[in-house]
């Protein structure tokens, strides 16, 4: 199976590549309005993470900015605290399995809460 099978869905097929690399990033809504409709958002979203860098995004892919790529990949970056809550957070913003001394650290937080 070809890994960018995915493509052949995408909303984006047959539009005008001027709305996904508008001038100035922060006029991305177009693009974005597209990708929000897209069937392959996560699958294009992930791809687009795993071929990037920080110094090296552009346009808009996923339903995210270039620089709301940047601070996924900034973020990526920094290596998770595991046993703290905000290890916990880390693990859900980067959509990877929770690790047992996470879970155990949110645990005891909501253990404290209750
Ligand atoms: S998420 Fe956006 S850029 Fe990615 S394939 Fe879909 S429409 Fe195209
Ligand atoms: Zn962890």
């Amino acid at each position: 199976m070809n890994p960018l099978d995915w493509t052949t869905q995408a909303a984006c097929l047959g539009v005008d590549l001027d709305v996904f690399y508008p001038d100035v990033s922060e006029h991305c809504d177009d693009a974005k309005r597209i990708c929000a409709t897209c069937p392959v958002v996560d699958a294009c979203r992930d791809y687009a993470l795993s071929q990037e860098s920080v110094a090296n995004c552009w346009g808009v892919f996923g339903g995210l900015s270039p620089k709301e790529r940047q601070a996924i990949l900034k973020d990526k970056a920094v290596e998770i605290t595991h046993g703290t809550m905000s290890g916990y957070h880390a693990h859900v913003r980067r959509r990877v399995p929770v690790c047992d001394s996470c879970r155990a650290a949110r645990r005891l937080r909501r253990g404290r809460a209750a």
